[in-house]
């Protein structure tokens, strides 16, 4: 099995197993997923084309695709990041893309501030995002566009690409000289993986992600587009009470005891950040 990335012949099979196919549910069938030894990319051994279809996507594993449950699901867990990536970059006056813009909630939080707003994703979410914002149903209306933007999002969403390569290729085309090219990626070398590893896994590896990057084969990825890096952190999503929880009951917890007080795990994370084990990596990129 080459490597879709770097092309070595050098992948080991790392999981024959079942997959995850919706909320809570596993295919019947065994499925490989390999990872390369060359620059750890871990890939499935046959990638989905469909599931990068929000319309698709959202409704199997957030179990429905309407602007409503964007908005529930969404809107605070995106806040999170956005205010994280605020720290680094200035929105000010600038023309922004979001791809995968879900509902919208991030274009309609930077409007006001901004020179341009504009958002990329499914045809269902067309009559929310155009009533505030520019629309490209697709990445190749976007790519037949003459716009270009100053800030480029795409969170949480080139491990869903079939092609991620050429899917990063068309946003650095639409990058302004000066831009940013945003990607928040979940990383595979997190914590949680390390704690427990198979009762972490198998809830994890889902037939939606046709990638899982860590900072290396990001780091790849990005250099072998002639991406230069300006930020790259980690971006730890829940708190430690979270991971004890689940360490407890070796299954993915939706509530849990606050043991520890905000203080103590505001650090942990900043150092699950740093060393670069959190739930997911933020990078911020220039051509
Ligand atoms: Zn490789």
């Amino acid at each position: 099995m080459y490597c879709p990335i770097c092309k070595k012949n050098k992948t080991v099979l790392i999981w024959n197993n079942r997959l995850r196919s919706g909320k809570n549910k596993w295919t019947t069938n065994k499925k490989k997923i390999f990872q390369c030894k060359n620059c750890d990319l871990v890939f499935l051994e046959k990638k989905n084309k469909n599931l990068e279809d929000n319309k698709i996507f959202r409704k199997i594993f957030d179990g429905s695709n309407s602007v409503g449950k964007y908005y529930s699901f969404n809107k605070p867990r995106e806040k999170f990041k956005l205010k994280k990536i605020q720290c680094y970059i200035n929105f000010k006056n600038k023309k922004i893309l979001e791809s995968g813009c879900g509902a919208a909630t991030n274009l309609d939080y930077l409007k006001k501030n901004a020179k341009l707003t504009a958002g990329l994703d499914s045809y269902i979410y067309q009559n929310h995002v155009t009533k505030n914002h520019k629309y490209y149903n697709s990445l190749s209306q976007l790519k037949k566009s003459k716009e270009k933007f100053d800030i480029i999002l795409s969170l949480g969403e080139i491990e869903h690409k079939f092609d991620v390569q050429n899917f990063v290729k068309t946003l650095i085309g639409k990058l302004e000289k000066n831009g940013f090219l945003i990607f928040r990626i979940p990383n595979f070398d997190n914590i949680y993986k390390f704690i427990l590893n198979n009762d972490f896994l198998k809830y994890d590896y889902r037939v939606s992600h046709n990638y899982y990057f860590n900072e290396k084969s990001a780091d790849f990825l990005f250099r072998k587009l002639k991406l230069k890096t300006f930020v790259k952190t980690g971006i730890q999503e829940y708190d430690f009470n979270h991971l004890l929880e689940y360490f407890r009951t070796r299954k993915r917890v939706k509530n849990y005891k606050k043991i520890y007080n905000k203080k103590l795990i505001d650090m942990t994370n900043l150092y699950l950040e740093k060393y670069k084990v959190s739930t997911s990596l933020l990078y911020i990129l220039r051509k």
